[in-house]
This record gives C-alpha cells, sequence and structure tokens, in this order.
C-alpha cells in the first residue's frame, strides 16, 4: 500500500514508519518537525520505500499518484509541548484533521486517527471503556489538546457517515519507548533521565495519581491490526497494567541503579488522578494485547537514552 503518515517524524509515528516499511509498504512521512527530530528517521534516509516532506498539515496537502491510506499522528503529545503550542495543537487537531481527512477522500483511502486516552479527562469511570464520554474540562490549561482530539474523533466520524470513508480511530494511552525526546517533560523520559544524571526524581503530587504504560512495539502492533479492521468507533490501545507514579519512580530508580531521592512539585491543573484502559474491545476486535513487561520495556527504553540520547543531549550542553 502506498501511505502517507502525519506526525512521521515524532517517536510513535518513526516506530510505526519502520513497522510499515518493514511489512512492505511504501510510506510518505510528513512532518514540521515541530515537536519531533529528523534524528528519528535518518536510519530510513536511503530506503527505497521511504519518502520524507517537511510540511505543516493545518496547511492543504496534495499528494501525486495513488494513496491507499492516510495516518494521521501530527499534534504535540507531552503536555508540556501542548501548553507551550496550545494554539498550534487545537490547529493541528481541527483543520490538520480535515485537511487529511479530505486528502483520505479524494484519493478513496482509508485513514486512521490517533487520539488519545486524554478524550476521558480526569476520568469518573474506570477503568476507562470506548463507551464513557469523558470529563474534560472545556477551558482548563489541557483543554487545547483534549478538545483538539475530540473535535478529531468528531469530524473523522463525520467523514465516515457522510462520505462513507473506511476511518478508525485508536485512543492511545500512555506509551514509552525509545526515541522519545529526553526533554519533552513526560514522566518516563523525565524519571529516566534525572535518576542517569543522580538528580531527584521529581514527583508531582504526592505521587498517588496512577498510569498504565504500554511500550511502543506493542501500540504498534495495535494501531497496524487496528488500520486494517472494520471498526469505525475508537478502540482504546493501552497497557492496562496500573501502577501509581511513586511506583514507577521507585521502578525507574531500580532499573537505572539510582540512589531514590524524590522531589515533590505542585500537581499541574486536571491531572488526571487514574488512568487504565480497559482493552476488551481491543482483545476481542482485533486479537490485540501487550506483550512487553513494563521492566522489559524499560530497560531497552533506559539503554536507549544511554547510549543515544544523554550522548546526544551533552553535545549540546
Ligand atoms: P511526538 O511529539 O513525538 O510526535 C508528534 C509529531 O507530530 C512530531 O514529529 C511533530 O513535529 C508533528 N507535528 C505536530 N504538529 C504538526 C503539524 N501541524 N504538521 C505536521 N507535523 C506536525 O508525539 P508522539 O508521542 O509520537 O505522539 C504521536 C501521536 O500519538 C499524537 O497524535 C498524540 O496525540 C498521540 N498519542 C500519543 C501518546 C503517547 O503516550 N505517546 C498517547 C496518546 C496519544
Ligand atoms: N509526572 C511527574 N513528574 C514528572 C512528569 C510527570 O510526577 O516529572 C506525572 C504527571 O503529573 C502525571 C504523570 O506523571 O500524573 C504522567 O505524566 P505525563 O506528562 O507523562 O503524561 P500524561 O499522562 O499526564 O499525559
Amino acid at each position: 500500500m502506498r501511505l502517507v503518515m502525519s506526525g512521521a517524524a515524532g517517536f510513535i509515528g518513526s516506530h510505526l514508519c519502520d513497522r510499515l516499511l518493514a511489512d512492505g509498504h511504501f510510506v510518505l512521512g510528513v512532518d514540521n518537525l515541530l515537536t519531533g527530530s529528523l534524528r528519528n528517521l535518518e536510519h530510513l534516509a536511503s530506503h527505497p520505500g521511504f519518502a520524507f516532506l517537511r510540511h505543516d498539515v493545518t496547511q492543504p496537502l496534495q499528494v501525486d499518484g495513488p494513496v491507499d491510506g492516510v495516518l494521521h499522528l501530527a499534534s504535540p503529545a507531552s503536555p508540556k509541548d501542548y501548553l507551550q503550542y496550545p494554539i498550534e495543537t487545537l490547529e493541528v487537531g481541527s483543520a490538520g484533521t480535515r485537511n487529511l481527512l479530505e486528502l483520505a477522500r479524494r484519493h478513496g483511502a482509508r485513514f486512521l486517527l490517533a487520539s488519545t486516552s486524554e478524550c476521558y479527562g480526569d476520568p469518573l469511570e474506570h477503568p476507562q471503556r470506548e463507551s464513557y464520554w469523558g470529563n474534560v474540562n472545556p477551558v482548563g490549561p489541557r483543554s487545547c489538546y483534549d478538545e483538539a482530539k475530540r473535535f478529531a474523533e468528531a469530524m473523522t466520524m463525520a467523514y465516515h457517515r457522510k462520505y462513507g470513508l473506511r476511518t478508525n480511530i485508536a485512543r492511545i494511552f500512555n506509551t514509552y519507548g525509545p526515541r522519545m525526546q529526553l526533554d519533552d517533560g513526560r514522566v518516563v523520559p523525565s524519571f529516566i533521565d534525572q535518576a542517569l544524571r543522580g538528580k531527584p526524581v521529581t514527583i508531582y503530587g504526592d505521587g498517588s495519581q496512577t498510569r498504565s504504560f504500554c511500550y511502543v512495539s506493542d501500540l504498534v502492533d495495535g494501531l497496524v491490526r487496528l488500520m486494517f479492521s472494520d471498526e469505525r468507533y475508537p478502540v482504546n490501545l493501552g497497557n492496562p497494567a496500573e501502577m501509581t507514579i511513586r511506583e514507577f519512580a521507585e521502578c525507574v530508580c531500580r532499573l537505572t541503579g539510582a540512589k531514590p531521592e524524590f522531589e515533590h512539585h505542585p500537581l499541574p491543573e486536571d491531572d488526571p488522578q487514574r488512568r487504565r484502559p480497559d482493552i476488551t474491545k481491543a482483545r476481542t476486535l482485533l486479537g490485540w494485547e501487550p506483550r512487553v513487561p513494563l521492566e522489559e520495556g524499560l530497560r531497552l527504553t533506559i539503554e536507549y537514552f544511554r547510549s543515544h540520547a544523554r550522548a546526544g543531549a551533552d553535545r549540546f550542553c
């Protein structure tokens, strides 16, 4: 298949490119490098199945020749990033989604949206099933991301209903792995970086809030299964193994060999208190479930940060 992927230079996008190319597809990666990096794609520079276009998808996109699938992953994803770029985040979720849906419609292509567990906001239902409508503050600091994705989901369903487009919506829960930016503020790279530097680990609030962490290869496998399925409504993709942020900090310290020293900072506004996907739908419809245990995924991620990212960060210091 000839596929167009927005957000290809990002963390998840670059891994998804690797997988789709390995499966024999052609991929045109599109990215404006707002939060991604060409370093994530440099190993594909001479791959015959891969091409890269630097483009902001909030502007219309024309692609010559056939397009069989459009995958829309472009969006700042880390709270630090979307708080820094709130308007860009709203635009890529709204105008960006519309432009890519139009591209898919013109070519009769299928369309996959990378949505998020943030659609559930600070959830009052636990674990979160796809049928839950969420508890989102529409004017809080996270609303630029949450509402952009909720709009993107609504627009995707409208294109499916009005034009019969073959659409899929993945509600992605916290995913981690190599190629995350060391300084993107998310809990996984932040804790690993701090532990490797021998600095205290910064826990926001008392650390009793929970998350469930999915290794990137598992997530990518779920996305590929979903994009070839006939399910039009959202499907949760994430690892249901839930833990508190304090437990997670202890785990990172243990695996890096760092002394467990914690520094408490205020909890950010509207920080979800509990998050864990119910993946019954993905299990049933896609035969999918995560396989990589947290400690194994974290070891691979720590190794990556030890070798690649830290070396890079030191060079720029
Ligand atoms: P990322 O920041 O590493 O990647 C996002 C990419 O989108 C970047 O390369 C960025 O430059 C690009 N981008 C942003 N705005 C753009 C625009 N207007 N035009 C073109 N490119 C643009 O983030 P990620 O973690 O890889 O997330 C990828 C997708 O998955 C996002 O849509 C995110 O909302 C979703 N998601 C991720 C997670 C997670 O835990 N990583 C969880 C839920 C949802
Ligand atoms: N967090 C933390 N210390 C950090 C970064 C994040 O305690 O240095 C917490 C954050 O408050 C949240 C959780 O870790 O409760 C996950 O944060 P992240 O930014 O990775 O993503 P989120 O799940 O909030 O989108």
